[in-house]
Order: C-alpha cells, then structure tokens, then sequence
C-alpha cells in the first residue's frame, strides 16, 4: 500500500467560540508537508482565528490539531519552536534597520553573534535587502517591509510558515515577488498555511484550498477541483464570417453569440469528450471556426457561488479587482 505523505498540520472538529459567539464550527484540516494550503474566506469567515490557534496564540474551544507533529495545547513550546508567522502579527520595529530588526530576532533564537550577523546577512541579501538593510524600516515600501517581515520569520529556520495575507496592499510586481519568494521556500521543503483574501494569489500557490465561510469550511480541494464545482464553464467558438456564425448558431444550439467578435459560447465543463462531441458537430456540418477556447469558471466565480453572500473578499478596494482568468487552448 502507498504511504501516505507525511503531515505537516491536521485538525480534526476545531472549535471556537467567544461567550456564546460560535467563530470556528468544526473544522477538519490535513495538510501534508511541503505543500501550500490557502484558507480562503470573507471577512470575518475565522481565517485569522484559526490561524491563532494553530500557531499556539490562542487556545481552541475544541478539537484536537497536531502541527509540526506535536500534539497542540500539550507540546506548544515544540510547536513554536517548528513555525513562523508572518503578517498581521508582524514582529518588525520600525524604528531599527532591517539588519538591526534581524539581528534581534537572532538573538531571540539564541543564535551567537557570529552566526546572527552572518545569518542576517544571508537573509538581506535573499530577500534583496541588502542596501536598505542599513535604513530603518519606517522608510521602507509596503513590499520591503513584507519581504522583511518574511525574513525574519526564516532567522528560526522554520518548517511551517503561517502567512496571514501576505500580499495585501502590495502593487503587482511585489505581490509576483513575494509569491516567488513563497515558491522557493517550498521547493525547500516547508509547509506554507496561507490565508488570502485573494483568489488570485490562491489560485497561483496554493495545492489545496479550502473555501471558510461562516466558521465552516464549505469546500475544499485543488483549484482545478473547486473550479469544477460550479456552472460557468464553456466553449467558445470564432468564426471568419457572419454567415457561418449563424450557421453555426443554428446547428450548435443552444448557445449565445456575440455577433461583433463573430464568437458564440457553447455551455460545458469543458471536459474531452465536450470538446470532441462540438469538434464533430462541427466537421458534421462542414464548419471551418476560426479559433476555439475553453474557458472554466475562475475562483472568483467559485468564491461568490459557494460563500454565497456576495461579500467577496477585500472587496471594495482597488487591490481586490482579479482578472478574469480563463485557461485557453487556442487551435
Ligand atoms: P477573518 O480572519 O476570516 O476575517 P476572524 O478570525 O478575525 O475572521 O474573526 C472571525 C469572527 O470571530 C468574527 O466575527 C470576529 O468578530 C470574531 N472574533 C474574533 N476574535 C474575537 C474575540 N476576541 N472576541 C469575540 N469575537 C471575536
């Protein structure tokens, strides 16, 4: 029998609740190692709670978790000594340089001077600090400061990293270097716990995602599974001429056309045999189409059909607009 990779963090029936306000309603998590989860949710769903009580800062109401392979609530000092968090709960002073900032937490993981300087060194340079190093970190830009934030986190050597929002606010050149960054760590073989409030972001690094919603997880599974969950999918069709268009309409049916871009839009989920059944159709009628894409719901349809309550996440800021993406096979 295949064994089943090893766990880096499981919960099973995590509860919360504040007095009689009910935050986290059994959740049932299981994330194997080196891999990226995103926890995705609106605003106030208990992406950050949860993330609390994993990381040891708040205790659960219910529930057994075990991360980094400590039993939580009887081994937090191993747990915490095998996790970093980064975001909301960021350890930076701004009043000190970046390398002052690093040399500190250096000495908080009771590494020797030497190695503090040498590691904080080290870390300047990855995250492409080097010059700012020396500057204190209230002139540094939003991405600096994340990236700065990140580095810190690393000075423990850790093999879980909780990243709450880790790019928000961040123009789209930081954001892409910071989802680099992520990468690399986990080519190194550690385990991210990501919340987001961008599906976006999820959509990029995460292996599996779980949508929070109301304290609940409503679903959960890679992007591509999410995806497929819900209508929206379809096939579209471009045509030469306005003749074959409707023609095209009329052997097709029903579809919708835009008579403009000489496209019509077919209903699927895009799967092979679709695709094979409108190709026939198509050479049935001796119709020669232009270009032909497939296009799947993106996560942003997912995330308001399943969360339901049109709150979608960060909205009502700029930095919340996701493209629309569509996975397109061009012929
Ligand atoms: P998210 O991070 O998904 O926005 P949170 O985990 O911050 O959500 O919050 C989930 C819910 O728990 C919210 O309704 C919030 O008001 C509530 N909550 C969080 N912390 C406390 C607390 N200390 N006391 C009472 N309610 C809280």
């Amino acid at each position: 029998m295949p064994t089943s990779p090893a766990l880096a963090l499981s919960a099973v029936a995590l509860r919360k609740s504040y007095g009689d306000k009910l935050v986290l309603d059994g959740i049932d998590l299981s994330i194997p190692q080196g891999t990226v989860f995103a926890l995705l949710g609106p605003n106030g769903a208990g992406k950050t709670t949860t993330v609390q009580i994993l990381s040891t800062l708040i205790a659960p109401s219910d529930g057994e978790s075990r991360v980094a392979g400590h039993l939580l609530g009887r081994e937090d000092e191993a747990i915490r000594s095998a996790i970093g968090v980064t975001g909301q709960f960021s350890a930076v002073d701004n009043l000190l340089t970046g390398e002052e900032n690093l040399i500190l937490m250096a000495n908080l993981h009771h590494l020797s001077r030497r190695e503090g300087r040498r590691r904080a060194t080290e870390l300047l340079q990855r995250f492409d600090l080097t010059e700012a190093g020396r500057k204190t970190v209230a002139t540094y830009s939003g991405g600096m400061r994340r990236r700065l934030d990140l580095a810190m986190t690393l000075v423990g050597d850790p093999r879980i990293i909780f990243l709450d929002e880790p790019t928000t606010g961040l123009d789209p050149r930081s954001r892409r270097s910071m989802w680099e960054m992520i990468r690399e760590l986990v080519a190194d073989g550690v385990t991210i716990f990501l919340t987001t409030q961008y599906l976006e972001e999820a959509d990029q690094l995460a292996d599996r995602i779980a949508v929070l919603d109301g304290g609940r997880i409503v679903a959960e599974g890679t992007a591509e599974e999410l995806k497929r969950l819900i209508p929206g999918g379809h096939i579209r069709l471009r045509f030469h001429e306005a003749h074959q268009l409707a023609f095209a309409a009329q052997q097709l049916g029903p579809v919708t056309t835009d008579p403009e871009a000489l496209t019509l839009d077919i209903p699927s989920d895009g799967s092979i045999p679709a695709l094979r059944s409108v190709l026939d159709r198509l050479d049935g009628a001796a119709l020669d189409a232009a270009a032909l894409t497939v296009h799947t719901p993106d996560l942003d349809d997912v995330f308001l059909t399943l969360t339901g309550n049109g709150n979608k996440p960060g909205a009502g800021s700029a930095q919340a607009t996701v493209p629309t993406q569509t996975k397109e096979s061009v012929r």
